[in-house]
């Protein structure tokens, strides 16, 4: 019950303070923010939002409806090709938010009153108890049933490798195996571009699968976002071909495209207002 009680005061309080930016107290990593004696005006939006967000991906049905519809274009584009044959081909895919649904934590971390750490996702990948996206796991055993390979490229570190691989096993997914699974090396460079190119020498890339645009093309990974946006534009024709997206309102680069980098906590609190579209 006082889970439930935090989760009204954070939304109801989210709402308030996006439409009076003068009334913003923000209250970043602050840990009083759990006391049910907390004021709803100190409540982080930010992280209100994440719990609204969370609130969608877990329990909406449009949510999975749009993760189905992302999976059967992805398998209608899978027959097609395989079915014409003399190719060595490979699908690209990322983990978090494409394949494995990781909202537990963001709803965990929102109602400790923090945005995302390191430690808590460590801790949450060693858990390996994310469920799948609606869709996903067919998808991929039927590719793997047409003999195409599945690389696993995924920012997450090396640390990670063993809660993953049991993760992507527990759900049943082909593949799951150390040469498949290409994660951030230790040198914490998130451009995929290096793992792309490895999987290009021995295969053709079929699709790649993603909820963050970087997972496709290394141009959006830029923290600019009328590059970001430009570069959509101009691929516009890729996305539903040989671009698969999966929708993620939680995080991503739009985030610090948006923010003007990666600022802390209450300095996005402070500046949401005014980043957003309204009337008078
Ligand atoms: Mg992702």
């Amino acid at each position: 019950m006082i889970r439930r009680t935090y989760l009204t005061m954070a939304l109801a309080s989210s709402l308030a303070l996006a439409t009076t930016s003068s009334c913003i107290i923000a209250v970043g990593n602050d840990r009083s923010v759990m006391t049910p004696k907390a004021s709803p005006e100190a409540m982080s939006p930010t992280l209100g939002g994440k719990l609204y967000t969370s609130a969608w991906i877990q329990r909406s049905a449009e949510y999975k409806a749009l993760c189905h519809q992302a999976y059967n274009i992805a398998t209608e584009r899978l027959l097609a090709a395989t079915a014409r044959g003399g190719h060595r081909w490979a699908i690209v895919t990322d983990i978090d938010e494409t394949i494995v649904d990781n909202s537990a934590n963001s709803v965990h971390q929102a109602l400790k009153g923090e945005d995302f750490t390191q430690a808590s996702w460590d801790k949450w990948c060693d858990q390996a108890s994310a469920i799948a996206l609606a869709g996903a796991i067919d998808f991929f055993r039927k590719a793997d049933s047409l003999g195409v390979q599945i690389f696993y490229i995924s920012n997450r570190d090396e640390a990670n490798r063993a809660g993953t691989l049991r993760n992507l096993r527990s759900l049943g997914l082909p593949q799951a195996d150390d040469q498949h699974l290409m994660l951030r090396d230790a040198s914490r460079n998130s451009d995929k571009t290096a793992r792309r190119n490895a999987v290009l020498q021995q295969y053709e890339i079929l699709m790649l699968l993603g909820d963050n645009l970087g997972d496709f093309d290394h141009v959006f990974d830029s923290k600019q976002e009328q590059t970001r946006e430009a570069a959509v534009a101009k691929l516009a024709r890729e996305f539903g071909r040989r671009f698969i997206v999966l929708p993620n309102p939680n995080y991503g680069t739009w985030e610090p495209a948006m923010n003007g980098g990666y600022l802390p906590l209450k300095k996005r609190d402070k500046k949401l207002p005014q980043l957003l579209r309204s009337h008078p």
